[in-house]
């Protein structure tokens, strides 16, 4: 009955997870009533959120001295909160690295606040691929340095984290979970949850404990991190459902392995996906081959004519959501954790077989 959903976000979910919800969701362990229903403030909602923190810190091996909040707005919120935290010290500018759509987005927000120095852009190519490391030259005074390590509408990612002397700052929205990162080479880290963590509705944040104390005057609550971290993300009421739902994804994760064995399935689904668009004749990548996301797949075909059935044949194979982003066209194809290999399998036997048919 469920088909394989290539969505970009919000995206597909591990199965059990979902079983597991709908069970739960009338009479969750027996209390007659679900986990939607119960004071974020009481005991077992307690429990849930502190188990999901911790469930996330063992997955990202996340050190003590960083905080892991569970926030609202999503990851443009983030984007925004940014300057807003970490302007208000000596200085107010930022270095940023380019390479596409978000990068894009979060710049022009953190333009409004602070200076903002575009240190690298891939922007020559139309952001086909991640500036090499010594493409760029660090501000001397800089508040932070941010990148964005996977595009998610140009299928971009850094196969390299970047070592500079600002705290590093990076959008994980779209890689988050999928391969072990050294999270204390970060200052902060974010991510919305509707790709690798949950439902929308909550983003994740991971930010050094001295990075707490440089927020700008007047920044709104809302968007404060040292008020969420010191009210354990309850400042205000939160997505309690979502909450809840990240925690199992972040249990299932662990149960399949933790993040290592989902890097090495994302290197075994996007190469055999990346291993036919380069042997087909109709089927391309427009991302250069150092860059290539592991996560999130855009392709084109040679006549574009043959768009408008290649998505509704691929429909009709219960391959969901294959549509490029509204703002480029082609196709993509997003391959997170929860996709299986099998959804992989079955997308290029698809694809192999509508380019036997059109040829
Ligand atoms: N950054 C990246 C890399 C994203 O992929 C997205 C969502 N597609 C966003 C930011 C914006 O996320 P949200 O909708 O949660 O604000």
């Amino acid at each position: 009955m469920r088909k394989f959903n290539f969505c970009a976000g919000p995206a597909a979910l591990p199965e059990p997870v979902l079983l597991q919800a709908q069970q739960e969701l009338l009479d969750w362990g027996g209390r007659g009533c679900s986990v939607m229903e119960v004071s974020h403030r009481s005991a077992e909602f307690t429990e849930v959120a502190e188990r999901a923190e911790q469930d996330l810190r063992d997955l990202l091996m996340v050190p003590d001295n960083y905080r892991v909040l569970f926030v609202q707005g999503g990851a443009t919120g983030q984007f925004s909160a940014i300057p807003w935290n970490l302007f208000g010290g000596e200085v107010q500018s930022a270095d940023y690295i380019h390479t596409g759509q978000w990068a894009g987005k979060a710049i022009k927000e953190a333009s409004r606040y602070g200076k903002v120095n575009i240190v690298a852009s891939s922007e020559d190519r139309n952001f086909c691929y991640a500036p090499a490391a010594n493409a760029w030259q660090e501000s001397e005074k800089s508040a932070y340095f941010h990148y964005t390590p996977n595009e998610t509408i140009g299928g971009v990612e850094f196969n390299y984290v970047p070592e500079v002397k600002a705290p590093l700052v990076a959008d994980m929205s779209s890689t988050i979970l999928s391969q072990p990162i050294p999270v204390e080479k970060f200052g902060m880290i974010y991510a919305g949850a509707q790709k690798n963590i949950g439902p929308s509705g909550i983003a994740v944040v991971i930010v050094r404990e001295d990075l707490l104390e440089r927020a700008m005057a007047g920044i709104p609550r809302s968007l404060n991190w040292k008020i969420a971290a010191e009210a354990g993300s309850m400042d205000n009421t939160p997505p309690t459902f979502a909450w809840y739902l990240s925690g199992l994804v972040f249990q299932w994760l662990k149960a399949q392995g933790g993040v290592e064995a989902m890097y090495q399935l994302s290197l075994q689904k996007s190469a055999m996906l990346y291993d036919f668009l380069d042997r087909s004749d109709l089927f391309s990548s427009p991302v250069d081959t150092a860059s290539r996301s592991r996560m999130n797949v855009p392709f084109v075909l040679a006549d574009d004519r043959l768009d408008a059935r290649f998505l509704s044949e691929s429909e009709e194979a219960g391959l969901l959501n294959l549509q490029g982003h509204r703002s480029v066209g082609g196709m993509r194809a997003s391959l997170y954790n929860a996709v299986p290999v099998e959804a992989v399998e079955a997308l290029v036997s698809f694809m192999a077989d509508f380019e036997r048919r059109v040829a």
